[in-house]
């Protein structure tokens, strides 16, 4: 799905009121009745509501429904979009958004600038776009989840990603800085470099694949394991070396994405441990010729060094920072049903990084001053409730 920001500028406040009026709606209802919009937005009796819906429908923020019961809106994924970019312009975090330099499997990557014109990235979370093709054998699982599954399944993937990514910069791991989160999306700080996969030879294999499983071994020592750990969520970073000018070396960064982060005690813990240095191993060995002589590591050493040198657990962390073991095992369930197991799975359809144009930004910051109802806006960015069949009697 392409991010349009073309329209953000023209929404009047009252457009604003009644997209949020309709996000709010959703959390108890699949398709938000007419009058329960105008309702929550407040702006009852009068054209205002219905000349607002027409407009954010034009658009596409807002989707008619025609229910057997009665008729309503859906809020889109584009709808979702602008209420992130708006909160995320209110709060100064985005000015303006240019290119897309990513599409993964389950989300977008955009490069954004700040009010300073400091660039960043911003990643849309969109779970559900590859589920709902692949989806056809788990189908009573989407039925009883209904349409909101994708937005809340998306926030809960957005939130996942800031509680890591912030755990692990105040640790120094090398991941990119957590800028914002709001509903499906993080802003994080624009890393200048490569996948793995994007590059064909490095100066030292031995010591990127060291430092590689040196990364492995440390998030261990945290109480995490990565369960992603592959050439495509990996960027290196070429670098002279200080105490060599001549040379160049190349040092790695781990992305932003971490989908599969588990903690430790996990049950599958040994199994995805296994499988992240399997993986790292088999792509040195195809694309640059290097095997280690030492086997491992194994998790069984992995699991002795945790807490090591005084590493906080941030499994536990984590937990406790926001994102629970119960929205951990909400967003993995879902993702084992719909088939998501890591990048490698669909690999071969990330090719898109190539195709870089010219950096054009489009400024979506109006200048507008807050209201209230933007303040009161700002306090829906914590992850909603799915709706279920039981909280909405409305739904056939
Ligand atoms: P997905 O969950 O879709 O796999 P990723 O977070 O792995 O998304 O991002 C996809 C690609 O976008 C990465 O391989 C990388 O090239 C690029 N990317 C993501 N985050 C950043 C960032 N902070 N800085 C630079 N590039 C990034
Ligand atoms: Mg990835």
């Amino acid at each position: 799905m392409k991010l349009d920001t073309r329209a953000i500028r023209y929404l009047t406040a009252e457009d604003w009121r009644v997209l949020v009026a309709v996000e709010m709606g959703s959390r108890n209802h699949e398709v938000v009745p007419t009058p329960l919009i105008a309702q929550i937005s407040g702006l009852r009796g009068g054209s205002g509501v219905h000349k607002s819906i027409s407009n954010l429908a034009k658009v596409n923020l807002i989707g008619k429904v025609k229910n057997a019961k009665y008729d309503g809106y859906r809020l889109t994924y584009g709808g979702l979009d602008y209420l992130a970019l708006n909160t995320h312009r209110k709060s100064s975090a985005i000015y303006s958004v240019g290119n897309q330099i990513g599409v993964g499997k389950e989300s977008d990557i955009y490069v954004v600038a700040s009010n300073s014109g400091v660039q960043r990235v911003l990643k849309i979370h969109r779970l559900g776009r590859i589920s709902f093709r692949s989806v056809k054998a788990n189908r009573d699982y989407l039925r009883n989840r209904s349409s909101g599954s994708w937005m809340y399944m998306s926030r809960l993937a957005a939130l996942k990603e800031y509680a890591f990514m912030k755990a692990l910069k105040d640790n120094d791991f090398p991941v990119p800085e957590p800028v914002a989160q709001s509903r499906h999306t993080v802003v994080m700080s624009l890393i200048d470099a490569f996948p793995l996969r994007q590059i064909s030879e490095v100066p030292d294999p031995a010591g990127l694949y060291a430092e590689l499983l040196a990364m492995i071994m440390r998030l261990a020592r945290y109480g995490l394991i990565h369960g992603d750990f592959n050439e495509f969520n990996i960027l290196v970073k070429e670098e002279a070396a200080t105490e060599a000018p001549a040379d160049t070396s190349a040092t790695s960064q781990a992305d932003a994405d971490f989908p599969q982060m588990v903690s430790i005690d996990h049950p599958n813990a040994a199994y995805y441990f296994d499988r992240d240095v399997a993986c790292v191993k088999r792509f040195f060995e195809r694309r640059f010729h290097f095997t280690s002589d030492e086997p491992g590591p194994f998790f069984s050493d992995a699991i002795k060094d945790v807490g090591k040198d005084g590493a906080r657990r941030l499994d536990v962390e984590v937990e406790a920072s926001g994102f629970s073991r119960k929205m951990a095992k909400e967003l993995e369930s879902y993702m084992k049903e719909v088939g998501i197991d890591g990048d490698g799975a669909v690999a071969d359809g990330e090719g898109s990084d190539d195709e870089e144009e010219q950096v054009s930004h489009d400024a979506i910051n109006d200048g507008s001053d807050r209201t209230e109802d933007d303040a009161r806006e700002d306090g829906t960015i914590d992850a909603q409730k799915p709706p279920s069949a039981a909280d909405d009697d409305l739904v056939s």
